[in-house]
């Protein structure tokens, strides 16, 4: 997500170059456009097919992961969308949860072979990501890594694409990003424009009720982790501000009711919601130091992003905490912590116990692990891990510089 080339550079470039937020004032400039629809309402993903005819689209490919051809879901879908005269002319069901350049290949040639008008994704970030990428070659043909790879390389709009989330958490549904694993370079590869964005995102959060609660649990903390990050970035605007403050109340309210009561669907119809906003916020204002941590120990140990932000969050708010003491004490009030007897630093160190906290309140509900030795990373990976994080782009946007040294402490921390 991190990238060199991006709307408002020239503001970005000179706050990043004196690592001078400009919270407390509206930037300069800023910039906040968003071209995918976003319709929510329980069951709506077995009633869209007149959106599919607004877009002028009749013939769909659906690309899932095998869990959604499994439990009938893709079947019921397509069974929908046949009923309101949309037909799914073809399916990849072979997303797995780290997906990679070769899937998302495979999948654009089964969708081309398939002549289909536009894309419908299914699933988690995984199989919204590879959807997003796939559409790509769908559309415009050419090298996944060598022409496309990186930001804004995308010279005009791509094919139609539906999502719809089947997690609370990564907001891909709305995001002009995409991430990749290469096995080639061992490592996550970030797409990065604007015409990556669906153009349609359906929140449909009775999807959602079948997530176990660990996987619900991670995913959420990943939404909550692209809200802090969002609210401290660099690059924060005062829309992104307001998505990212809702979206951490609401996900202060409803994460672990999701958790406890899978089957609580105003808790999940409101962490859907929460995590679709935190997405809005971050693709907007960027992450920091959390998310180059969890990209590089997703490309180095292969945890799961979710949990790796899990697991990074407190450290990195540790981390930034001499540069972004006000804007933590404001996260405090929305965890509802009083913070009226607290100074700046009190409510922020505030804020900060109360994300650890909830980690432990996690472990003890559904066994979420919050150390790097108990999800598969070895001692002597760390060093590699912390100069990943330093080279990866969400750094740029981190209020503090993300040098080795300090990055490795939190790191051995989190270990
Ligand atoms: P995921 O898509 O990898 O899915 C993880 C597992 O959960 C899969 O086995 C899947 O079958 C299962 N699953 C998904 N929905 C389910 C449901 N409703 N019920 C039961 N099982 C379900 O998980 P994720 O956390 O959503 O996505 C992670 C990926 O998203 C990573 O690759 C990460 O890099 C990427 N990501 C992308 C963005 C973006 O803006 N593009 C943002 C954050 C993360």
């Amino acid at each position: 997500m991190g990238m060199a080339r991006w709307w408002g550079q020239t503001l970005v470039d000179s706050q990043r170059a004196l690592r001078l937020p400009c919270w407390a004032v509206i930037p300069e400039f800023y910039q906040f456009f968003l071209n995918t629809k976003i319709l929510f309402q329980a069951g709506i993903s077995q009633n869209f097919g007149h959106e599919c005819e607004q877009l002028g689209v009749q013939k769909l490919f659906l690309i899932c992961d095998p869990f959604f051809a499994q439990n009938g879901l893709a079947d019921s879908i397509q069974e929908a969308l046949a009923n309101s005269g949309i037909q799914t002319v073809g399916r990849f069901s072979e997303v797995p949860p780290k997906s990679e350049i070769q899937v998302v290949q495979k999948c654009a040639e089964a969708a081309m072979a398939s002549g289909a008008e536009a894309l419908l994704a299914l699933g988690g970030g995984s199989a919204m990501d590879t959807a997003k990428t796939a559409n790509i070659l769908f559309s415009l043909g050419g090298d996944l890594v060598n022409d496309y790879s990186g930001s804004q390389t995308i010279s005009e709009p791509l094919k139609p694409l539906i999502a719809i989330p089947t997690t609370a958490g990564t907001g891909s549904e709305v995001t002009s990003s995409a991430v990749i694993f290469d096995e080639a370079s061992q490592s996550k590869l970030s797409f990065n424009d604007f015409n990556l964005r669906p153009t349609l995102a359906l929140l449909d959060p009775e999807i959602t009720l079948s997530m176990p609660p660990k996987l619900t649990a991670m995913t959420g903390m990943d939404a909550l982790t692209h809200a802090i990050e969002s609210y401290t970035s660099l690059q924060a605007n005062p829309m992104s501000d307001a998505l990212a403050m809702k979206a951490i109340k609401i996900i202060k309210n409803h994460l672990l009711s999701a958790v406890r009561q899978g089957d609580d669907l105003e808790a999940r119809s409101n962490m859907l919601v929460a995590a679709n906003m935190a997405g809005i916020a971050f693709d907007h204002a960027m992450v920091g130091v959390v998310h180059a941590m969890s990209h590089a120990t997703g490309g180095i140990a292969h945890v799961a992003h979710g949990l790796a932000n899990s697991i990074y969050l407190p450290f990195g708010m540790e981390f930034n905490l001499e540069v972004a003491a006000e804007r933590y004490a404001g996260i405090a009030r929305r965890f509802g912590i009083d913070t009226r007897l607290l100074n700046t630093d009190e409510a922020a160190r505030a804020a900060i116990a109360y994300v650890k906290q909830l980690r432990k309140d996690l472990y003890v509900a559904c066994g979420l692990e919050f150390r790097l030795r108990d999800v598969g990373v070895n001692e002597d990976q760390l060093e590699a891990i912390a100069q990943a994080a330093t080279e990866d782009g969400t750094s740029f946007f981190n209020p503090r510089e993300v040098g080795y040294d300090d990055v490795y402490l939190k790191i051995k921390e989190a270990y």
